[in-house]
């Protein structure tokens, strides 16, 4: 029985980086060789095997891996039986409707009857299906923006992420049909001990995660002033309060959120908090 679990990600393109930056994270190192297909890992039951990114739903469904790191919109476009295990936060975009800059947009309905380039007709004519509007859909696997202004198309169905490229092309978004990123997928059927080696994989991304936008924290401050400073911090159960070997003072330890970091040292340091040190947090093991 196959122990290992092997994972599909993108060769090369925009989700590579973030894959590798995950499976860094994880704590799992590669053996990468000279442009392999599959490179084993040293320290951890998985391998990684590189695909073009259309076709890691397929590989994972038919079982060739076990699972996947893939953007949401090939999964909703290829329909194939792979399981969503988690949301990975990263390549966010959109796929949107988008027209010439210069034409009036009524509302959906001008989509009747009209030419629609994409590569995901799938997601498009469901959609329309759902809206009860007929257009012809017109598939081209590359350069789908130029279309339009090429007399190809009327319209275009496409990832959209800051706008720009529609900008550059002349177009404008007038329908957000779905929201992407790029997500963990695995087989429906992988075993027991795969299921384990891949909810180890999942439980290390989100200590990572969970650490990500937050830092610790150490200050002393005389043991009366303790009451109030505990009451700024809240920390993940409560604040560590240790006595100094200065008696009368206190050094007090917590983890706060980078949102409000600069506000509550602010208040930290009116409080009577004295040599607050700040460092970073790797992971967070609950
Ligand atoms: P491949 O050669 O593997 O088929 P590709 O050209 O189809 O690559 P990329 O352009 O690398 O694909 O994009 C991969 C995925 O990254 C997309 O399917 C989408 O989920 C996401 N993505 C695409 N464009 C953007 C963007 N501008 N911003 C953020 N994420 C994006
Ligand atoms: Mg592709």
């Amino acid at each position: 029985m196959q122990e290992k679990l092997r994972i599909a990600i993108q060769a090369k393109g925009r989700l590579n980086e973030g894959s590798l930056k995950l499976i860094e994270e994880a704590g799992i190192k590669l053996v990468i060789g000279r442009r392999n297909l599959v490179s084993p890992a040293m320290n951890f039951p998985v391998e990684v095997l590189y695909l073009r990114d259309d076709d890691i739903p397929q590989t994972v469904a038919c079982g060739a891996a076990d699972a996947g790191i893939v953007g949401e919109n090939e999964v909703l476009e290829r329909r194939e039986n792979v399981t969503i295990v988690k949301r990975l936060g990263f390549s966010k975009c959109r796929l949107s409707l988008a027209i010439p800059k210069q034409v009036d947009y009524p509302g959906i309905s001008w989509f009747t009857g009209k030419k629609i380039a994409t590569s995901y007709p799938q997601i498009l004519a469901s959609w329309l299906k759902e809206k009860g509007i007929t257009s012809e859909i017109h598939v081209i696997n590359g350069s789908v923006e130029i279309s339009p202004g090429i007399g190809l198309s009327d319209a275009i169905f496409d990832i959209v992420s800051s706008g720009s490229t529609l900008v550059s092309n002349r177009l404008k978004e007038v329908e957000v049909v779905v929201a992407s990123e790029a997500v963990l997928v695995a087989h429906p059927a992988i075993s027991e001990i795969q299921r384990a080696v891949l909810e180890e994989f999942i439980f290390r991304l989100e200590s990572v995660q969970r650490a990500e936008g937050k830092k610790y924290i150490l200050l002393n401050a005389p043991n009366e002033k303790i009451p109030d400073i505990t009451a700024i911090l809240p920390g993940m159960k409560s604040p560590t309060v240790m006595p100094l070997a200065e008696s009368g003072w206190s050094s007090v330890h917590s983890v706060i959120s980078e949102d409000d970091f600069w506000e509550v040292i602010g208040r930290l340091k009116k409080a009577g908090a004295e040599g607050i040190l700040v460092v970073p947090i790797e992971k967070m093991i609950f």
